[in-house]
């Protein structure tokens, strides 16, 4: 008796508690545009502080935390595309619940650029006389880039390079306003409970660690004056093979490092490919190559060896169905974000794999500027004199990165390398030797 009359209150609380609940879902269906638009600005204005503001010793560690946001952004940016198109007779609604969010006040024109991804995606979605807003907004910003970009593109007449991104005297304003009151040790403090990175060996490494360390590439390995292009989280429908156009134009083979859930899933120890086929059938036919960037793009240092296993080996599965023979086929695996430990190394070693990090980093996922990731790239190669470029398929501003950034490295003597099957070879072809 005593027990029901004690569990009667809970349980009503816990009704009340669920119906509170739906109706603040209710509620909140038609709020969310707002909220995920902020969210976008505002973790792309993180994203900029944590490159602009971390000491020396603090940039590994901004740049994991960047990626981070990088990512989490990517995934509020599929989660916008869907809330606005997934009724189509409601899309036009939505899409105005869209331009209202964007045209707050509180935003500057540069907040908007992080806009122009989903932005794009919606308006591929949508009838052609609705598409018209969407069209004009995204000249807008392209067009806004291409202003703040002006100056990198000049500044590529200098031989060396200046080192540092912040040449545009607008850009710079903008970033000075975003920097006021925030620091990026305050954004790495407000991200360390979801991020924890270690990447450091520590003393009780393992044998299978140990090895991997030592077979691991971060591009140091290649020749003098050769780089490779690398692009991890894809494939994307529409960005991956735009890239592939460009390389294609240019005669450039690079890897991609595919994240397992765009390819499909593992359903009962089985590989089932259920996405994007024709775009990694593409990639091999053109001459690259496919390596493994983990199932769903977590932090791997924060699983158990059991989840990183799995995370190594789905994905290894949906390429080995996909990719069965042929030079595409690598052994790399990219860990994302570039985190790793001991569990990490040994896991990727356990799966006969060899870890591929980078010594360029393009920081296309914290730049919306394409001419500023050209000339960020250009600049590191210089300094480094050889390396892997880190690159993701994912963003356009990538793919109007690309053509400059492979134009300027040829013409500083820059040479483009290949997985050749068994190792990353340079060709000696015309395309490949630098312009007269
Ligand atoms: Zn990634």
């Amino acid at each position: 008796m005593t027990h029901l009359a004690l569990r009667r209150p809970a349980l009503a609380k816990r009704l009340l508690h669920v119906v509170a609940m739906l109706l603040l879902c209710a509620g909140s269906a038609r709020a969310d545009i707002g909220a995920t638009v902020r969210e976008l600005i505002e973790n792309q204005r993180r994203i900029l502080v944590l490159r602009e503001t971390a000491s020396l010793q603090e940039r590994p560690e901004a740049r994991r935390a960047g990626q981070y946001l990088f990512f989490r952004n990517q995934q509020l940016g599929r989660k916008l595309v869907q809330e606005i198109t997934q009724s189509l007779p409601d899309a036009p609604a939505r899409y105005q619940e869209l331009t209202l969010a964007m045209d707050d006040a509180s935003y500057e024109d540069e907040d908007r650029l992080v806009l122009r991804n989903p932005l794009d995606a919606v308006s591929r979605r949508m009838l052609p006389d609705e598409r018209r807003d969407a069209q004009l907004r995204m000249e807008r910003l392209a067009d806004l880039r291409k202003r703040l970009g002006e100056s990198f593109e000049a500044s590529f007449d200098r031989t060396p390079l200046r080192p540092g991104s912040v040449n545009s005297a607008r850009w710079k304003i903008y970033l000075g306003r975003i920097m006021t009151g925030t620091t990026a040790r305050q954004i790495m403090e407000a991200l360390d409970r979801e991020l924890v990175v270690t990447t450091e060996p520590t003393i009780e490494s393992t044998e299978a660690a140990a090895r991997a360390r030592v077979l691991e590439w971060n591009g140091e390995e290649l020749p003098d004056k050769a780089v490779l292009l690398t692009f991890d989280d894809g494939p994307h429908p529409v960005h991956t093979p735009a890239i592939l156009d460009v390389l294609k134009a240019q005669g450039v083979h690079a890897v991609f490092f595919q994240v397992g859930r765009n390819l499909g899933e593992v359903w009962r120890g089985t590989a089932v490919p259920r996405l994007n086929q024709t775009i990694v059938a593409r990639i091999v036919l053109e001459g690259h190559a496919i390596g493994n960037h983990s199932f769903s793009h977590p932090q791997l240092t924060r699983l158990d060896e059991a989840s990183i296993g799995r995370e190594i080996a789905d994905t290894q599965m949906l390429i080995d169905a996909m990719v069965p023979r042929g030079n595409a086929r690598t052994a790399e695996f990219r860990p994302p974000y570039g985190a790793r430990n001991d569990k990490v190394m040994a896991q990727i070693d356990a799966h006969h794999l060899r870890s591929v990090v980078w010594n360029i980093d393009s920081e296309d996922w914290a730049d919306p500027l394409p001419a500023s990731i050209a000339h960020r790239v250009v600049q590191e190669a210089e300094s480094a004199g050889r390396g892997i470029i880190l690159m993701h398929d994912i963003h356009a501003r990538t793919v109007e990165a690309l053509p400059a950034l492979i134009r300027e490295l040829r013409k500083r003597g820059f040479q483009f390398a290949r997985w050749d099957g068994r190792r990353l070879v340079v060709d000696k072809t015309p395309e490949n030797v630098a312009p007269p």
